[in-house]
C-alpha cells in the first residue's frame, strides 16, 4: 500500500467583523498554521471555497450573514463542508451552545479571549482534522496502486461536471487502458502484474501538471484521469502525451502483440458539460473513445467532444 503523500501545513480562516478580534486571534494562532481572514460571512464562504481551510474560527455576531447563517452555508457547500468550524462568541449558555452545534460547529470559544484556552482548542481541532483527513484519504485510495479509487472518482467527477457546467468551462475525462494486460499477467505472473499496475499508476500520477488533475483506478487495468479546464484544442495533445508517457516508461512486455514494451490506449471525453450531464454519460463517451482507440490498433488515443 502506498501511503498518501504528506499534506500541506494547516490553514486557518478567521472570520470576524471586528478588526481588533482578528488581530488578537491572528497573533495567538500564527504559529499553528497559515492565517487568512474575512470580515463578513459572504467573504468567508468565498475564501473557504478558494483556500480549503482546515479550521474556521467564526464570529457568531456579524452584520448581514451572522455566524449561524454562515456556518449553514459552509456546511451546505460540497467544497467547504469538510472544514471544521469553531464558533467565537461573547455569549454563553445552553441556547448558544446547542445552536452552534446544530449549525454544524465542532466547538466554540468565548470572548474576551483566554489565550491558552484558544490555543489549546485550536490545536486539538487541527490534530483531529489531520487524523480525519488521513483516514479519509486511506478510504479514498485503491489498495494496490495508492491512486484514488472508483468511489472517490465518481464523487469528484459529479462535483466537477456541475462546476464546469456552472462556469461554462471545458472538462476532460480520460480512460487509460493497458494494452494486452491479460497476456502480461499470464506471461509474467500475477505478482509481476501487480508491479506493472503500480508502475503504470505512478507514471500517470507523475504526468499530472495542474491543480485539480486526478488519477484513479477505474477497475482492473483501466485507469481514469479527471482534467479540469481542459480546452478542446488542447485535448488531442494531452491524450497523445499520455500515450507517449507510457511508452517512455519502457517497461518490457514480451507478450504484447504490437510492441516489445508496455503500451496503453486512451479515450478522452472533453467539452462543456450540458445541464444535468451524469457521471455515467461522461464515462460512456470516454469508454466509446477508448474502444475506438483499441480498434485503431491500440497504443493510440481518440478524443470525443461531447458537445458535438
Ligand atoms: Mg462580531
Amino acid at each position: 500500500m502506498i501511503l498518501p503523500e504528506p499534506e500541506r501545513g494547516s490553514v486557518i480562516l478567521i472570520v470576524d467583523d471586528s478588526v481588533a478580534s482578528i488581530e488578537i486571534l491572528s497573533a495567538l494562532l500564527k504559529d499553528l498554521g497559515d492565517i487568512i481572514v474575512a470580515t463578513n460571512g459572504a467573504d468567508a464562504v468565498r475564501l473557504a471555497e478558494e483556500h480549503q481551510p482546515d479550521l474556521i474560527l467564526l464570529d457568531q455576531e456579524m452584520p448581514g450573514m451572522d455566524g449561524y447563517e454562515t456556518c449553514r452555508a459552509l456546511k451546505a457547500n460540497d467544497e467547504t463542508r469538510h472544514c471544521a468550524i469553531i464558533f467565537v462568541t461573547a455569549h454563553t449558555g445552553q441556547d448558544m451552545e446547542v445552536g452552534a452545534f446544530a449549525a454544524g460547529a465542532v466547538d466554540f470559544i468565548t470572548k474576551p479571549f483566554n489565550a491558552p484556552v484558544v490555543i489549546a482548542r485550536v490545536n486539538t481541532h487541527l490534530a483531529l482534522k489531520r487524523k480525519t483527513d488521513a483516514l479519509q484519504q486511506l478510504a479514498d485510495r485503491d489498495g494496490l496502486t495508492g491512486v484514488y479509487n472508483r468511489r472517490y472518482l465518481d464523487s469528484l467527477l459529479t462535483t466537477e461536471i456541475r462546476r464546469h457546467h456552472r462556469q461554462g468551462q471545458s472538462l476532460g475525462f480520460a480512460m487509460v487502458d493497458i494494452d494486452f494486460f491479460k497476456a502480461y499477467n499470464d506471461g509474467y505472473g500475477h505478482l509481476a502484474g501487480d508491479d506493472c499496475l503500480r508502475n503504470f499508476a505512478q507514471c500517470l500520477t507523475g504526468m499530472l501538471r495542474r491543480p485539480g488533475e486526478l488519477v484513479a483506478r477505474y477497475g482492473g487495468e483501466e485507469f481514469a484521469i479527471i482534467v479540469p479546464n481542459l480546452d478542446v484544442d488542447r485535448a488531442e495533445g494531452f491524450s497523445n502525451w499520455l500515450c507517449q508517457g507510457i511508452r517512455d516508461l519502457a517497461l518490457p512486455h514480451a507478450f504484447s502483440n504490437i510492441q516489445n514494451y508496455l503500451t496503453a490506449s486512451v479515450g478522452l471525453a472533453v467539452g462543456v458539460p450540458p445541464q444535468g450531464m451524469s457521471v455515467r454519460e461522461v464515462t460512456l463517451v470516454a469508454d466509446a473513445a477508448l474502444y475506438q482507440a483499441k480498434r485503431n490498433g491500440r497504443n493510440t488515443s481518440v478524443v470525443s467532444n461531447f458537445n458535438l
